[in-house]
């Protein structure tokens, strides 16, 4: 939250944001608008604007309007001036984005990855990044968002522990600025995502959203009043290792029975083959190959489904009863080859919900696919854009919720 102590530059940071936040959710509009809309002077409206048109960041869109019997131009969100660049790791790939700054596609690439050490990772990846950032014919803010597994620290950009990949304590950003001159904004690849599906996808438009992101783990991200809540140290959404089968599997946790032992992409390949009678011996079965094959309706792989969707359904249930939103997006790779799951565990939601917080949500399949964590790590970068382009010591997305600001009255 903003602290009044902070200092001027704060102060005009948090206007600065204010204004700009203004002019993306009312463009196009007038600078008497605008200081409608902020509370803050006419006087601080054109001194921000001033700042802000040389950016190129926004834009007098030539119409005028009367205000107060003068004439002014109204300004809009010069959405191609400026473009992100975001990127996720995924298991088996590595998903580039660049977006404009509403947050629009503007090129894609998917680029094969191995699994290797964090070093080698990081390294590996900064060199393809250095690569298109030289080749790239948009104007780069200068960041890259990074969405990665596991607990991060974002203030040090720093996996704090991947319970995946069995990675702790990576500096990410140092080693990734090392070998790209643009900074490295790192969040984890599921919380990213439902940043994704807050701003642009199923969950746009709704104050309160929780994203649940369905792949080798799971995870849970928090949108309220439109803000990431990260918890106290960045841990908030672990439900991979929320309880779901008390004297189930040991996890790598330490727990055991987690909710990501039977129901994740791993969990959906281990369980049909030991319906399937496999004996561990899974090889050509994949997430997809079951998905299909509960699409021809076969009943093992149908049996699986619906398993998960159990597991799944109870406790994104759970999270419903206690945060009350009125969004729910499921999510991430295993649900991205068909809507039988989700169907699945729409129904099992729809069981177990409390009806008052069921009848004032919306369930929803990710509008994104497997680009979600990659569109959210841009929409990260975007989320600094003013910090970035005004050279802030440390590029800190300033929260513009409740009242502006106001400014010392001038003497
Ligand atoms: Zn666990």
């Amino acid at each position: 939250m903003f602290d009044k102590a902070a200092g001027p530059e704060v102060l005009k940071q948090h206007n600065r944001q204010l204004v700009m936040s203004a002019i993306e959710a009312h463009t196009p509009v007038s600078r008497a608008r605008l200081a409608r809309y902020t509370k803050l002077s006419r006087t601080s409206i054109s001194q921000i604007v001033d700042e802000l048109l040389p950016t190129g960041i926004i834009r007098e869109t030539g119409e005028s309007v009367l205000t107060g019997g003068r004439p002014g131009l109204l300004l809009e969100l010069n959405a191609d001036a400026w473009h992100a660049l975001g990127v996720e790791l995924r298991d088996t790939e590595w998903v580039v984005v660049i977006t404009n700054l509403a947050g629009k596609i503007c090129r894609q690439l998917n680029i094969p990855a191995e699994y290797k050490s964090p070093e080698d990772t990081f390294r590996t990846l900064g060199q393809k990044l250095a690569a298109i950032i030289k080749q790239t014919e948009y104007k780069l803010l200068p960041a890259v968002g990074v969405g990665v597994p596991g607990i991060v620290d974002e203030e040090a950009g720093v996996i704090i522990q991947s319970e995946d990949r069995g990675w702790v304590d990576v500096p990410v950003r140092r080693l990734l600025e090392k070998e790209i001159s643009l900074r490295a904004l790192v969040i984890n690849r599921h919380i990213a995502g439902g940043l994704a599906e807050s701003r642009y996808g199923a969950g746009a438009g709704k104050s309160h959203v929780i994203y649940v992101g369905v792949d080798t783990g799971v995870v849970a991200a928090l949108l309220i009043d439109g803000q990431l809540y990260k918890g106290h140290a960045y841990g908030s959404g672990q439900i991979g290792h929320i309880t779901a089968v008390p004297d189930g599997p040991l996890c790598s946790c330490g727990n055991r029975g987690c909710l990501e032992l039977v129901a994740s992409g791993r969990a959906l390949v281990r369980l049909y083959g030991e319906k399937a009678g496999l004996s561990g011996n899974t090889g050509s079965i994949t997430v997809e190959s079951i998905c299909q094959a509960a699409m021809r309706g076969e009943k093992i792989a149908l049996d699986c489904l619906e398993e998960m969707a159990g597991h799944l359904g109870i406790a994104i249930a759970n999270l419903i009863n206690i945060f009350n939103p009125n969004g729910v997006v499921i999510g991430g790779s295993v649900l991205q080859h068909n809507d039988l799951l989700f169907n699945m565990i729409k129904k099992v939601i729809e069981q177990r919900t409390l009806k008052y917080h069921l009848s004032r949500t919306t369930l929803s399949p990710g509008h994104f696919r497997h680009n979600a964590g990659s569109v959210g790590t841009a929409a990260l970068v975007l989320d600094h854009k003013l910090g970035l382009l005004f050279n802030h010591e440390r590029a800190v997305h300033i929260q513009i919720k409740g009242a502006p600001i106001r400014e010392k009255s001038r003497t």
